[in-house]
C-alpha cells in the first residue's frame, strides 16, 4: 500500500558506466562518484533518476 515507501536504488550511470547505490527519496542531487554526472535530481518526494536503473532493492 506504501507506495511511496522509500527503497534504494542500483543504477548505472549513461556516460561512463559507473555503477552504484542510492536512495530513491534523495534530497540533493546525487552525482557519479567517477565522472561527475547529476543521476538523480530532488523533487521533494521521490528523485528523479537520470541514470539506468538496474536493480531495487528492498
Ligand atoms: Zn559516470
Amino acid at each position: 500500500m506504501w507506495e511511496t515507501r522509500s527503497k534504494f536504488l542500483r543504477v548505472r550511470c549513461r556516460d561512463c558506466g559507473n555503477e552504484q547505490v542510492l536512495f530513491d527519496r534523495a534530497a540533493s542531487t546525487v552525482t557519479c562518484l567517477v565522472c561527475n554526472a547529476t543521476i538523480a535530481e530532488p523533487t521533494g518526494g521521490k528523485a528523479d533518476i537520470k541514470a539506468e536503473v538496474l536493480e531495487v532493492l528492498s
